[in-house]
Order: C-alpha cells, then structure tokens, then sequence
C-alpha cells in the first residue's frame, strides 16, 4: 500500500512522499529517469532526476529521492517526488500516483507506520507533531531530544530497575517453597524508593514542559498612561518574531505569543492595549482586573515620575499573592519611585526600573522571568522535560501505583497482590512509549498530525 502527501500552498517545490512494498512499483508506471536507470538498479538514498509521464506525455520535471527497506522514515520503501510547485501541478501528479494504485494518507499516516513498524516509540512520535508545532526555538529543542529517544531512555531505566525486582518476585510466587518472600519484600520497598523520586522529578518537569509548550500567560497591567503600550512594543522590537496570535480564552481578547530571552510568552489581550489610544478608552482598572485573572505572570507597571495614586493601589492590590513583577516605568525622567519603596516591596519582590519608551531594560525584565519561573537555561538543557499532557498522567498514575504498593506490602498482603500494582506500574510506563496501548489512542494521536507527516 502507498501514500503520499500533498503540501498546501505554494512554493518552490511540492513533494508528494510514497511509502509502502507497492511505492516503488507505481513510481516506474509514472516517472522516466532521465538516465533510463530502472528502479531496481537503484540504490537507496539517491536522487534521480527524471520526468513525471502520462500517456506518453511529460506533466512535470522532477527529482526522485529512493529509500529504500528498512532505512527509510517508515521503515518501508519510500520515494519522495519533488515537483514543481503550486497546487496544479502537485495535484495532478497525486491524481496521478492515485490512478496507478497509491492510496490518500491520513494526517500522521507515515509517522504512525513508523511507530507500528518499530522505528520511533509512541513517545518519539508524538514528539514529531511537538518539533512541527513548535512555536519557540526552546520547544523545538525539547521536541528534538525527546525525538532522539532522551525520554525514552530515562523511561526505559525506570522500567528496568523495576523489572529487575519484579523478576524475583515471579519466582517467589511460582516456587513458593524457596521461601523467598521476605527478601522480595524488601528489595521490592527499596525498589520503590529508588524509583518514586525519579518519576517525581519527570512529573514536576511537566510545569516547564507546560511553559515552554504553552508559554506564559502573562497580563501587562497598570493606569493608563503607565507605559503598557510602549512596553509591549519594546518587548516586540525586541523579539521580531511574534510567532501566533491565539484568540483569547476570554470573548474579545488576541493572544500573542512571543519569545523574550528564549522565554515563551502567550501575552494576554495586545489587541486591547494597542487600540486604547485615546483617554477614554484606555484600559483601566475593569479590564486589568479581567486579564489579571487569566495570567500566570503579571507585570505591573508604573509610571515612576509619579507618587503613586488611589488607581496604583488597585493595580497592587491585583498582584497580592501572585507571580508578578513590578516595572517602574519612565527611568529616563527624573523618578519619585524607586526599587526600595516599602509600599510596592510589600506586593511584589520583583521590581525593576527601566525606560519603555527608549527601550533600556527590557533585559532586566527577561533575567527576573526567567528566575521567577525557574526557566535557567542550564536546567533546561540537562533536565528531561515532558511537554505532553497524556505522559504526565501516565507518570501521575505510575506514581499512584508506587503508593499503592507500598500499603499492599505494610499490610502484609500476599505477593501475588503486590506484584498486581508492580505491574500496574509497569503498564502505565510502557503506555507512555506505546508497548501496551489501546488502539483508539494511537488513533487519536496520529490523527493529531498534520498531512504527509
Ligand atoms: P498606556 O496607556 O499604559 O498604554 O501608556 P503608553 O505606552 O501609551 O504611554 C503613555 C505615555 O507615556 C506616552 O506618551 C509614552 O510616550 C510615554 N512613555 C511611555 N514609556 C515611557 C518612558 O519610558 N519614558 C518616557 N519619557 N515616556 C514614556
């Protein structure tokens, strides 16, 4: 069986991607290497230039890549026609591979026959659709580790140390009459103690997964006339790829996604804070108090050539208690606030000075996110971090499982019983890289995906 995949729009090229034992079959009805080279003859991971022929006639110029069996992205035999681009052409050549035999992918198709045959695991699969997303060169870099199998591993350490034991326990309860069952006991609670904290640490990494996958939400709030549209220009001039704008979970509001120092933000309602150009529409305490609901991080921001008013105190009184920092705005004029005012330490303590207008300080905004949200690069880097959602409750359950062994065995339960919530574990760590899981669920995975992928 083959497939191919259409890419929208237009471009340069167009690739239309085959995989399957029949692929190669299909393209000799249809292409003409230039050289007359047969299909046989050819070596995997070459590129034939050639033509793309229908009833003796000529529809495209194109090159040919071959992969073939096993080494190739399914594991099957590939090619991957490079047309022209623009949807005529490309469609046509479709029309084309479909007439002869080849058959439409669905969204996820060639990835999920490289799972289903043995290449990726599940966990590197989904970890594809992550590279693809990625809104951020951060989240790009934790889809490409995880991609290469780093996750995988560390899974796959778990699951060993506890196969180890669980092999002792096999034999405990098939030859009773060794006696061994004390020991078990033991090596299984020690087991346990060494495996819960690793499993715990990939579960809180899921809150930096969650950041650099999602971003942020951050609300720039303060009295009119604070600076919260120069800021939000100066964090745009200094980040020039605004990569998407989300519609807001609230009716109304745009989200905009932005990386400041690496670190992902999703700022909440730009749109709001563009538009409010003349006095009467420029946000006021109503509004910060919506946005301010919504946020994970909130700046603040303050005009600091001013003392600070009844309307200043409202603002201060939304950051009470939550992840904020303090901007004093407006450095470059002589300022009445500074960092040491007892009043605004008392709601945050972060505060920093900087100049929206003119754009110096906005560094000083990334160092205090970045410690604020633990984001240190370093730890980033070194630190296997899980971004999916359905690998976090996986771990959360495998960690259920632990407790739940641990109380069979204080209450004296039989092995057999006890090697039921091992396995338990067992199973909700092989579902995260996909030996054991149900088939509706690598479904609605792949179908995630986008077409051709
Ligand atoms: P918003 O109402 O909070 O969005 O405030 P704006 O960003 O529109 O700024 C209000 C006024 O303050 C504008 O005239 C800005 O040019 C000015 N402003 C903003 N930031 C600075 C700054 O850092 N220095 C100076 N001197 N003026 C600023």
């Amino acid at each position: 069986m083959c497939q191919y995949l259409r890419l929208r729009g237009i471009g340069g090229i167009g690739i239309i991607r085959m995989s399957g034992e029949n692929c190669f079959e299909i393209l000799n009805r249809i292409f003409i290497a230039k050289n007359q080279q047969k299909i046989d003859e050819i070596k995997g991971y070459t590129i034939k230039y050639g033509n793309i022929v229908e009833n003796g006639q000529i529809i495209d110029e194109v090159l040919v890549s071959y992969f073939k069996a096993p080494k190739s992205y399914t594991t099957e035999n590939m090619c991957e026609i490079n047309s022209h681009g623009g949807n005529v052409i490309v469609k046509k050549i479709l029309e084309i591979c479909l007439k002869n035999g080849a058959e439409l992918a669905e969204p996820g198709e060639f990835t999920k026959r490289a799972f289903l045959n043995g290449r990726i695991d599940l966990l590197q699969a989904e970890s594809v659709i992550d590279v693809i997303n990625a809104k951020s060169e951060r989240e790009a870099k934790t889809g490409i580790k995880q991609l290469e199998g780093v996750l995988s591993k560390k899974i796959a350490e778990i699951k060993q140390e506890i196969l180890d034991v669980m092999v002792n326990i096999e034999v405990a309860i098939d030859y009773p009459e060794y006696d061994v069952e004390e020991v078990t006991s033991q090596q299984i609670l020690e087991m346990l103690d060494k495996v819960e904290p690793k499993l715990q640490a990939l579960e809180k990494s899921f809150d930096n997964g969650k950041i650099i996958k999602e971003g942020i939400k951050t609300a720039i709030i303060g009295k009119p006339n604070a600076g919260k549209s120069s800021l939000l220009n100066a964090i745009l001039k200094e980040d020039r790829a605004i990569v998407t704008e989300y519609e807001g979970t609230t009716r109304d509001t745009i989200e905009e996604f932005v990386t400041i120092g690496g670190v992902p933000l999703k700022l909440i309602d730009t749109a709001g804070i563009r538009e409010a150009k003349d006095e009467v529409e420029k946000i006021g305490i109503a509004k910060s108090r919506e946005m301010a609901k919504e946020a994970d991080l909130i700046i603040a921001i303050f005009d600091s050539t001013k003392e600070l008013t009844d309307e200043d105190m409202d603002i201060l009184e939304l950051i009470k208690n939550r992840k904020s920092i303090i901007i004093l705005n407006k450095i470059d004029l002589p300022s009445v606030l500074d960092e040491n005012n007892s009043l605004l330490k008392k709601y945050s303590g972060n505060i920093i000075k900087l100049s929206a207008l003119n754009q110096v300080g906005i560094e000083k905004l990334e160092e205090e996110i970045i410690k604020l949200f633990n984001l240190n690069e370093i730890n980033l880097d070194n630190e296997t971090v899980i971004t999916n959602v359905r690998h976090k409750n996986l771990i959360t359950k495998a960690i259920e499982n632990i407790e739940k062994t641990r109380e069979t065995i204080e209450n004296q339960m039989p092995l057999d019983m006890v090697a039921i919530f091992i396995k338990n574990i067992l199973e909700n760590l092989g579902s995260i890289t996909g030996e054991i899981v149900e088939e509706n669920i690598i479904n609605e995975i792949f179908s995630k995906f986008c077409l051709g992928k």
